[in-house]
């Protein structure tokens, strides 16, 4: 049996790549982007009543990461990357039928458009459902989850004179909390738990229309080196 589903409307998120994305959202309250919605969603009837809401769940296609073959046992970063748990006792992006759901902060609505903030979604996402969050039904006290109890600790994130001076222009350019969004993302330490970084080896990713270059002058911090518009 199968059912097929289709998009209601897809993020133009400040996530340019998959890497550096905080692994979950909420992590970086600066990631901004904007849910497009399609006909016929984007009638403002479909957002009716949705300006009372200050969060909303986004059930979302990790499109990037689909596979025909559906993986039983997945090893997680956050594990350190070598230890083998189940698909369902995660959050992984290689998941049957590669679904994703975040909670993220609807900013504003516009007809046909909703701005969001504290997204975890690359650029492009297409968006299944929108949901609004519940506090008496979706915040659990007491709730337990023994394999990810709390958000990773963050690490130091340090500027040069230059990469600071750069990323500030270019916040002002896209009128956007770039130097804050840099910060909450590296904090999250994006490379892979078992990965240790030779200060020589630079990082980068690219966030609105920006690159972003880091190196890890030792394994607990991050020191931001430039922040250049892209080429293209
Ligand atoms: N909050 C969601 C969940 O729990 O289902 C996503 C968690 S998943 C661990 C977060 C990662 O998904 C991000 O770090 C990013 O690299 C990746 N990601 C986000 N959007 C994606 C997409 N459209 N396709 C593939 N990977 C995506």
């Amino acid at each position: 049996m199968s059912y097929s589903v289709s998009p209601i409307g897809f993020v133009h998120s400040c996530f340019k790549e998959k890497f550096a994305i905080p692994r979950q959202p909420q992590l970086a309250p600066a990631a901004r982007g904007v849910l497009e919605l399609v006909p016929p969603f984007d009638q403002s009837h479909a957002l009716d009543g949705l300006e009372q809401v200050s969060h909303v769940w986004l059930l979302f296609l990790f499109h990037q990461a689909l596979e025909a073959e559906p993986r039983l046992r997945v090893r997680p970063p956050r594990l350190g990357g070598n230890r083998m748990v189940g698909v369902f006792a995660t959050r992984a992006t290689h998941r049957p039928n590669g679904i994703g759901q975040s909670v993220v902060r609807l900013e504003r609505i516009e007809p046909g458009r909703l701005h969001l903030s504290g997204i975890d979604l690359l650029d492009g996402t297409p968006v299944l459902d929108i949901k609004p969050y519940v506090p008496y039904a979706d915040a659990i006290a007491g709730a337990r989850n023994d394999l990810a109890n709390a958000a990773p600790a963050p690490i130091d994130v340090h500027w040069t004179k230059a990469s600071l001076e750069q990323a500030s222009s270019e916040a002002l350019r896209l009128g956007e909390p770039l130097v804050e969004l840099i910060e909450q993302c590296l904090a999250q330490d994006p490379r892979p738990a078992y990965q240790l970084p030779a200060p020589e080896r630079r990082y980068g990713t690219r966030l609105w229309d920006v690159e972003v270059r880091w190196h890890y002058p030792d394994p607990q911090s991050i020191t931001v080196l430039e922040v250049l518009r892209a080429a293209s």
